[in-house]
């Protein structure tokens, strides 16, 4: 049962927006509320909102009965900022317009637009979004701006943060700021006088801070997600410049992303890469440094660990069986529209780096199949260490930069900190043209003894990041729950202070996806773990990341295949520790129509999934434990006796048919109907478009 201020929210927002879209129920609430980080907080109330009007109203009522909501698009975050045990409010399907601008400069983009998808429109016109998560086929343009995400190619010159030419929000008492709306922008200053006042403060503070101005110039030259984005205020003097870019990575603690107008960026035509083996970490990262002002699109390093994990690949070379512990590689790749400048590029990089040398020869390639293998021992990283992991364990995916003239000494050390604390499935990769690294582990949540070991490596990471370089926590995915308890640590008492009053500035009552980016708890990390019971083996190893989202056709009529398998996992979770008999029960009153008759079973899902699940072939399975011994027997007589079975369907179609021609429309849908009723059901109605009974097919030799 709702608590009454949520019951009375509910009961307001239903006369106004659709109630079959304010979801209550435990089995939506759970499928909805789960995002791709290893925490879980089940919402009391999930709202699927569709347009800005539903959104201005949802946010005033909520304010009107202190009600925390908070805003998601894809629910792809990995650090917990996309969950909560409030509101949650969807702003994905209804959230889907675009337009091309300024001869396609610029393109306004809601918040529900998958960023793939995004790039989809500029493609005929050789543009791309700057931003280039990994995630970029599932995640949504909310959730890229909200998070500020990064990828291989953008960069610290190419994010939403350094394209973002305007945005348009909702405040939390329901005021729209559009800054490309002259006359917005003019009545927002008039109304909102205080506010922006209060922003000017913080500007001239700032500015007139030089320790405070460098710190906030220096942490910014590499990429930086851990809190609010403050360079905003040494960047830009004008106080609409300023929220605007304010909004960008404070993921959805300040205000509603209603749509958002990027600048748009060169998407060049050829394209080539190498994969150049370094005998040592040290050499690859000077390598990069020398990379650093040459004409590269991206350098990704990938560790040893990394190369062993795809060392099986059919196709990997044979000389990966052997590379010495210290080896390491770089994928570097070129782009240009003209093919002949592309070759240039090739050979500067060549000659830049001839200085330090190579394990073994390299060639660039633009052969699909070698150009293909390249990038997929990079991203098939994930994948690896998802599939090898231990059953209910889940994948941790963490971002760090450092200095790029520290970035071999960082690698090492990271290297010793996962020794030390024996994350020995530990691979470490990432973009090192910008000192970005990503690791990967599994970790087990069950046991407290797993979760005081992931504690101390969080404590010691937080310390070797910050204070022996100088780098930042979070580079690219967002603060979020998992690193809010470090901000401090990383930015200092004084940045930290003006972040909170940022906070405060929008959000007074703290009622916009609290405890998120700011949270006073220094063991935030630690708590609503999500827990990852064993369920069945064909989805055992789903890491719940939402990549086969946008794939599943009946996302957003019931489930999508991640949705299914946190169901799954929640009642086998339920039925094994017989923690909570009515919750089962409410679950499972739910499930057949949610998880099974909806499933269209066609595996497309797989296509899109890290780990290749095949959520349609679970189904499948689900389906047939399902069925009674009776209805087994049916089946298997049918099967046995198909001739016969499609003689009788075949009669009975053409039979129906002959009645419709007879009775006409009108009269057969009424006693179709008729029927059906007195069946209680048993007996399917009839629509106009039932097929006729087939000729039976002669098979002649
Ligand atoms: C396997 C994997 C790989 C990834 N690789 C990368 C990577 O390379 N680079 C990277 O940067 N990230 C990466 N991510 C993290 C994640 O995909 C990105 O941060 C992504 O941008 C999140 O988008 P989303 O649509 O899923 O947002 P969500 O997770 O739904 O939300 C993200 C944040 O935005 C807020 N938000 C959403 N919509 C709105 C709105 N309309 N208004 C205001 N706030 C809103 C939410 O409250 C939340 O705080 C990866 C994730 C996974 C699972
Ligand atoms: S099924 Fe695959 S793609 Fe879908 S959430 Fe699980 S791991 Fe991700």
């Amino acid at each position: 049962m709702l608590a009454p201020s949520y019951q009375k929210l509910k009961d307001i927002l239903s006369k106004s927006i659709d109630p079959k879209r304010i979801l209550t129920n435990p089995l939506q609430t759970l499928a909805y509320g789960t995002d791709a980080s290893f925490y879980r907080l089940i919402p009391k109330i999930v709202i699927l909102a569709h347009n800005e009007t539903e959104v201005i109203e949802i946010i005033k009522q909520a304010k009107l009965l202190d009600i925390a909501l908070t805003f998601r698009a894809a629910g792809t975050s990995l650090s917990g900022q996309a969950i909560t045990d409030s509101v949650l409010v969807v702003a994905t399907h209804g959230w889907k317009n675009f337009e091309l601008l300024d001869n396609n400069q610029k393109i306004k983009l809601e918040p529900g637009i998958v960023g793939a998808r995004a790039n989809t429109f500029l493609a005929p016109h050789g543009l791309k979004i700057g931003p280039d998560p990994a995630s970029i086929g599932a995640a949504m343009v909310g959730g890229i701006v909200a998070n500020n995400a990064s990828g291989m190619c953008c960069g610290t010159a190419q994010n939403s943060y350094q394209t973002i030419a305007d945005i348009r929000i909702i405040l939390n008492d329901g005021t729209i700021l559009d800054t490309a709306d002259l006359e917005s922008v003019a009545s927002f200053k008039n109304n909102h006088n205080g506010l922006i006042q209060e922003i000017e403060t913080l500007r001239d503070a700032i500015k007139s801070d030089e320790i405070l101005y460098h710190l906030i110039k220096n942490k910014f030259k590499i990429k930086n997600t851990t809190g609010y984005s403050i360079n905003a205020f040494v960047d830009y003097q004008d106080p609409i410049e300023i929220i605007k870019h304010l909004m960008v990575g404070s993921e959805g603690t300040l205000a509603f992303i209603s749509n958002v107008t990027f600048q748009t960026i060169i998407d060049e035509k050829y394209k080539s890469c190498s994969l150049l083996i370094f005998n040592t970490i040290q050499d690859a990262c000077n390598a990069t440094i020398l990379l650093k002002s040459r004409p590269v699109a991206a350098v990704e390093l990938l560790d040893r660990e990394s190369i062993r994990s795809v060392e099986n690949d059919p196709e990997a070379p044979k000389y990966f069986k052997t590379l010495p512990e210290s080896a390491c590689a770089l994928l570097v790749e070129c782009r240009d529209n003209d093919l002949i400048v592309l070759h240039q590029k090739q050979e500067q990089i060549r000659f830049q780096i001839q200085s330090i040398p190579t394990y073994t020869d390299y060639e660039f390639t633009s052969n699909p199949k070698q150009y293909y293998f390249n990038w997929k021992a990079r991203k098939g990283l994930l994948p690896t260490v998802g599939g090898l992991r231990k059953n209910g364990t889940s994948v941790i995916i963490e971002d760090v930069a450092f200095p790029l003239s520290q970035l071999a000494d960082a690698c090492l050390a990271l290297k010793n900190l996962f020794k030390k604390y024996e994350y020995h499935d530990a691979v470490l990769f990432g973009h090192a043209l910008e000192g970005n690294l990503h690791f990967v582990f599994s970790q087990d949540f069950s046991n407290q003894a797993e979760i005081d070991r992931y504690e101390k490596l969080m404590s010691e990471l937080a310390i070797l990041v910050v204070d022996r370089f100088d780098g930042s926590l979070k580079a690219e995915h967002g603060t979020g729950r998992n690193m809010a308890p470090f901000v401090e640590k990383e930015w200092g008492t004084k940045a930290y202070e003006i972040m909170k009053r940022i906070k405060n500035i929008f959000d007074p009552h703290n009622k916009i996806n609290p405890d998120v980016l700011i949270n006073p708890d220094p063991k935030a990390h630690l708590k609503n773990l999500k827990p990852m019971p064993e369920s069945h083996a064909i989805v055992d190893k789903c890491m719940e990341c939402g990549f086969c989202e946008p794939h599943c056709v009946s996302e957003g009529l019931t489930l999508s295949p991640r949705q299914r398998i946190v169901i799954a996992r929640e009642i086998s979770r339920l039925e094994e520790t017989n923690e909570n008999p009515q919750r089962l029960t409410d679950i499972r009153k739910d499930v057949t129509y949610q998880l099974d008759e909806t499933c269209a079973t066609d595996g497309l899902c797989a296509l899109a999934c890290p780990v290749y699940i095949d959520t349609g072939k679970f189904v499948k399975e689900w389906r047939a434990n399902q069925i009674n011994a009776s209805d087994r027997k049916t089946a298997a007589y049918i099967g046995s006796h198909m001739a016969g079975t499609t003689a009788i369907l075949r009669i009975g179609l053409k039979s129906v048919s002959f009645f419709h021609s007879l009775f006409g429309t009108k009269i057969m849908k009424a006693l179709s109907n008729g029927f059906h009723f007195i069946s209680f059901g048993k007996v399917p109605k009839w629509i106009p478009e039932m097929p006729k009974g087939a000729n039976k097919i002669n098979i002649k030799n």
